[in-house]
């Protein structure tokens, strides 16, 4: 038998270095709790980085991809499958838009959107220098598309040339956006609630602002719900709750609660006029086994309620953060929306400290830009783990 030490090690031997990861070796999971090959228990408040609402071990979901992998796997996309139609059907109902394209990333979720604005500017003009307006401190991915519309100099410096044609705006700062349009503006991209750079909500005015300009000169509007989409942030999807409808939205980390696929997603109005037979492709993306996952993840949000579950407890979760900002000196402020949660800690706690003590602790909590402490986790979470993950935190936090 291995031990941790040793299977880190062989690890380490092999894969290429590009995480500082902890040190714990994962094996199994079981509702909203993370087993290590020791058999330590975790409290699970990272869900694998917004992606496992479900939890873990989902009785229903599990079936529906064992029957699936039985059935068919893989078809390419020369060909029609059933779970593909409807894990369509189910995604452009929920978002009310009317076209998906499914990827196997949000990474490429991002690509396939910026190309999507592109070949609808080009459509309508002909013309090839045409420019997105992209938001500070944003996270889209690190493909070199995707790195070029991500707000961070340090990602994207050592990686130049990126693609060109990207302007950067100060996030909820109407004015820095506008600066930045000119009449080669495509669109305008950002994240309905900033993750990784922080968790930074977009403010309501903003996003009507932005929404109305975009309308008026014919931009298109993108928006990034990877992460604060799929019921975290209280509705389907974050934008929902502010009432501005996005153009093309993109989708991923949830959607399919633990096998890799995201999603382009767009209303017929920019499906008329951008990609078309032969613009785009994907080998892997929306095959049967993914499709089947997303299918059924849509199923089980209805039948249990999982939006209504992030509005109550999620507000407890917020109560509760809140506490924190008043009864810690080391608690700054709290942002975030839903199970969408940020702690902005003092300089003197970094935040990559806190987190250790936590999983010392059996709490499985993640960190965001800007020394901040992130909550997101599975959103099947009930109120007894809300005051479970604060009973370490606080310990944690003394
Ligand atoms: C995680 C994330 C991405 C990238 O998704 P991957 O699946 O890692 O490629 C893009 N945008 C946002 C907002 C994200 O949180």
């Amino acid at each position: 038998m291995n031990s941790a030490e040793q299977y880190m090690e062989n690890a380490e031997n092999v894969l290429l270095h590009t995480y500082n990861r902890y040190q714990i070796v994962l094996e199994k999971g079981e509702g909203v709790y993370l087993y290590d090959i020791n058999g330590k228990k975790y409290l699970d408040f990272a869900a694998g980085i917004a992606v496992q609402s479900l939890g873990y071990g989902h009785k229903a979901y599990n079936e529906a991809l064992k029957g699936q992998i039985d059935l068919l796997c893989h078809t390419s996309n020369l060909f029609y499958n059933k779970p593909a139609a409807e894990a369509a059907q189910k995604l452009a109902k929920a978002a009310q838009m009317d076209r998906v394209f499914f990827t196997n990333s949000g990474t490429e979720a991002i690509e396939g959107a910026v190309k999507a604005a592109r070949k609808y500017a080009y459509i309508k003009d002909g013309s090839t220098d045409h420019e997105i307006i992209a938001m500070q401190h944003s996270f889209h991915g690190r493909s070199m598309g995707a790195l070029s519309v991500t707000g961070n100099v340090k990602y994207q410096e050592p990686f130049k040339p990126l693609i060109g044609g990207i302007r950067f705006a100060a996030f909820n700062d109407f004015d820095s956006v506008t600066a930045q349009i000119t009449d080669k503006t495509c669109a305008i991209l950002m994240e309905t609630v900033q993750g990784e750079g922080g968790i930074y909500p977009a403010e309501k005015e903003f996003l009507k602002k932005i929404k109305a300009i975009c309308e008026e000169k014919d931009i298109l509007l993108i928006l990034d719900e990877i992460q604060c989409g799929m019921g975290r942030c209280g509705s389907m999807f974050a934008w929902q709750d502010y009432g501005v409808k996005p153009d093309i939205m993109t989708c991923a980390k949830a959607l399919g609660c633990g096998v890799p696929v995201g999603a382009f997603v767009m209303t017929q109005k920019v499906a008329d006029q951008s990609l078309m037979p032969g613009d785009h492709g994907t080998t892997y993306g929306g095959n049967p086994l993914v499709c089947a996952a997303v299918s059924k993840v849509f199923d089980i949000y209805e039948q249990e309620h999982i939006p209504e579950n992030v509005r109550t407890v999620g507000a407890y979760l917020e109560q509760r953060l809140g506490e924190l900002v008043q009864s810690s000196s080391f608690v700054l402020e709290r942002r975030g929306k839903g199970m969408m949660q940020g702690l902005a800690l003092a300089e003197e706690k970094p935040a990559g400290d806190v987190v250790k003590q936590c999983l010392e602790a059996g709490l499985i909590v993640i960190t965001a830009g800007g020394n901040v402490l992130r909550f997101v986790p599975p959103l099947v979470i009930k109120k007894e783990h809300v005051d479970e993950m604060m009973d370490i935190l606080g310990e944690c936090l003394k």
